[in-house]
């Protein structure tokens, strides 16, 4: 029997916390718009809804609903406790979904989740819909986490080195036990992200389709091994390059300033929405940045300007921009950008490598210390700090590495060979195109997978 294909319903499904949400909805924005006879239904909280730029988009197709975020009405989130709110979601799950689900458009065909979200199997199952997990991290956590009980079976934490590489997992032999995010073989393997994270790793081969936010080349054992994992496996990214956002205001005048200096020679600060290094990093941070005379655009919260060094904004006048936010995507693109330093979040090493401009990792938590030893040690585009900034000195030597010494130039010269692998896969013709044009024929033709 021949169904009117005006009826299709895709319903997505967004983990509202970090910058999680921001590519799921990227990637929907341009589903919607390539496919505008189908209905496109997007649910998170009302605060995730309300921080995404890509819900200024408007679509005539697609709708933002909100579901609750399970927070009593006075809750003030805690930074001593960052997983209080995650907590008090996962405890109103699935049912907030499920009745912004009943009451918004109509029966779901499709259900598009943040990989987080594992329960969406079980509401795609329901209603027979056809069930499509989205993994908007990098290939090797996904794979941490795929493999959490091997790993727990072969790593002791108490009896084990933590230099000890981890040659036994498939593709992940050039990370060691250090680099694996808390909660996989140390930290509390019961805490809210531990227990979320092993069950999502254990779920998510009943997916009919994995995307991940990657390319085919990036990580290649990795990635061939997932695709053995997986019923149907899409690497469609870089997100940010398929399906990029509008561009950001610039409000402090990040790119003009940019604009007045040479090629090649700014060092671009960012720890991304949610980490501030510990006071005694930032001022051996600051105190590099200072010694080693280069010029520097920081883009810092309120929270870590208070823990700069005495005097160190009025120094630094001239040769420094200190900004509350900055255009990140654009200041990567930008020419000026010699590095980046950063916690090597997910989104922020893909717009670095996609700017070509190579890293100084200085990873904190979850799966940044896995991505920052991928970018020095598998792809050779930086260099790491993974025990944190030790010395002024250590700062200050990197820096001059990065921005002033033919080892930096040659891993500039990587990183752009890298950036120009990233613009083909979603060029026509390349990798992540076909594969988003598998994912689009298939939502258009109500295929099963
Ligand atoms: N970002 C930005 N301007 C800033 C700081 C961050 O645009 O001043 C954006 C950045 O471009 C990236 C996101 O915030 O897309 C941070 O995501 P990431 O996964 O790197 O880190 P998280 O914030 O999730 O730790």
């Amino acid at each position: 029997q021949a169904i009117n294909p005006s009826t299709t319903h895709v319903a997505v499904l967004a983990f509202p916390f970090g910058t999680h949400a921001s590519p799921l909805l990227s990637l929907t924005c341009l589903l919607a718009s390539s496919a505008p006879h189908l209905t496109f239904s997007f649910f998170t909280t009302s605060r995730s809804n309300a921080s995404l730029s890509a819900s200024k988009t408007v679509l005539p197709n697609l709708t933002l609903y909100d579901v609750s975020d399970g927070a009593p009405d006075d809750y003030v989130p805690s930074p001593i406790d960052p997983e209080g709110e995650v907590e008090l979601f996962m405890k109103v799950t699935p049912d907030n979904f499920r009745s912004a689900m009943a009451s918004g458009a109509a029966r779901a065909d499709f259900i598009i989740s943040d990989s987080f979200l594992s329960f969406a199997g079980d509401l795609a199952a329901d209603v027979g819909a056809v069930w499509v997990s989205l993994w908007t991290g990098g290939p090797c956590s996904l794979s941490s986490h795929v493999y959490t009980d091997l790993l727990r079976d072969r790593v002791v934490p108490a009896r084990c080195d933590e230099e000890m590489t981890l040659g036994f997992v498939p593709g992940l032999s050039g990370l060691r036990v250090r680099d694996l995010p808390e909660g996989v073989v140390s930290g509390r393997l019961d805490s809210v992200f531990a227990r979320l994270l092993h069950t999502m790793g254990q779920e998510i081969h009943r997916a009919d389709l994995v995307v991940l936010n990657t390319f085919d080349g990036l990580n290649p054992a990795v990635l061939s091994d997932l695709k053995t994992k997986f019923r149907q496996c899409l690497p469609l990214g870089p997100i940010n390059l398929l399906a990029p956002l509008p561009p950001e205001p610039d409000r402090e005048s990040c790119l003009s300033w940019l604009e007045r200096h040479e090629p090649r020679t700014v060092v671009f600060i960012s720890f991304g929405t949610i980490m501030t290094p510990p006071a005694h990093e930032l001022a051996f941070l600051a105190r590099g940045l200072e010694s080693a005379r280069v010029p520097f655009l920081w883009s810092m919260r309120d929270a870590g300007r208070a823990k700069l060094p005495h005097g160190f904004l009025e120094r630094v006048k001239g040769r420094g921009l200190v900004v509350g936010w900055a255009p990140q995507r654009a200041v990567l693109a930008h020419r000026a950008v010699a590095v980046f330093v950063t916690h090597c979040g997910w989104n922020s090493v893909l717009e670095s490598l996609a700017g070509g401009v190579p890293m100084i990792g200085r990873p904190f938590i979850g799966d940044q210390r896995i991505n920052a030893r991928v970018v020095s040690h598998e792809w050779g585009i930086g260099v790491g700090f993974d025990t944190g900034f030790v010395s002024e000195k250590a700062v200050k030597a990197a820096l001059e590495v990065m921005v002033r010494s033919p080892v930096g130039e040659e891993m500039r010269e990587m990183a752009r060979a890298r950036a120009e692998d990233a613009a083909c896969a979603v060029d026509g013709g390349g990798s992540s195109r076909a594969n988003f044009e598998r994912l689009l024929g298939l939502i258009c033709e109500r295929g099963h997978v």
